[in-house]
């Protein structure tokens, strides 16, 4: 195999697993753009990045929503929801204003092309959110009624050391088998 084209490969294979920690990245850029400490500040936080935050009685399977209305950004959250579900719900809606809602994102930001996969990159986006805050009894205390913010990070590490294991392997690989001598230095 060509071996300019096995080190493209190794190169592709680690810029894509890079775009796909881009959800969390965002969060903290915007966390840290906003000054936002705790996850008390989330709220406040989100309004100064442009959206109004309101509580409604939402069907019980429904912890929040994210929409726009007019050129203007909503995010309702369910007013019947304990308050640690809705201190992660609200980075969640966050995310889809921030990664889905935004139409000055270019499809180079999108760290998933795929529309159905929008809901992993609000998670991500959300547990990051909520893993940097400097709070660390109340950042236990979300993670804990929030499985799936662990489950996500988890899932995300696990794909990120299979990937640089895959390309590990591929550059040693490459290094041992790639160099083959040609035709003409053979049974010299
Ligand atoms: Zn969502």
């Amino acid at each position: 195999m060509n071996c300019n084209r096995e080190n493209s490969s190794v190169v592709i294979l680690l810029q894509s697993l890079a775009k796909i920690w881009v959800p969390a990245m965002k969060a903290l850029e915007l966390k840290q753009n906003l000054g936002t400490c705790s996850l008390a500040e989330s709220q406040g936080a989100a309004e100064r990045a442009g959206c109004a935050v309101c509580y409604a009685d939402l069907p019980a399977k429904v912890s929040g929503v994210a929409a726009m209305i007019d050129d203007r950004r909503y995010i309702v959250l369910n007013r019947n929801k304990p308050l640690q579900n809705l201190k992660y719900t609200l980075p969640h809606e966050l995310a889809h204003h921030v990664l889905h809602l935004n139409a000055a994102r270019s499809d180079d930001e999108r760290g998933f092309p795929a529309k159905g996969m929008e809901e992993l990159e609000a998670h991500l986006f959300a547990a990051a959110w909520v893993l940097a805050t400097t709070n660390h009894k109340e950042r236990e205390e979300v993670l804990q009624h929030n499985p799936e913010a662990g489950f996500i990070l988890m899932s995300w590490v696990m794909v990120s050391l299979g990937g640089i294991g895959i390309a590990l392997v591929g550059y040693i690989c490459q290094k041992l088998f790639g160099a083959r001598p040609s035709n003409s230095e053979i049974g010299k």
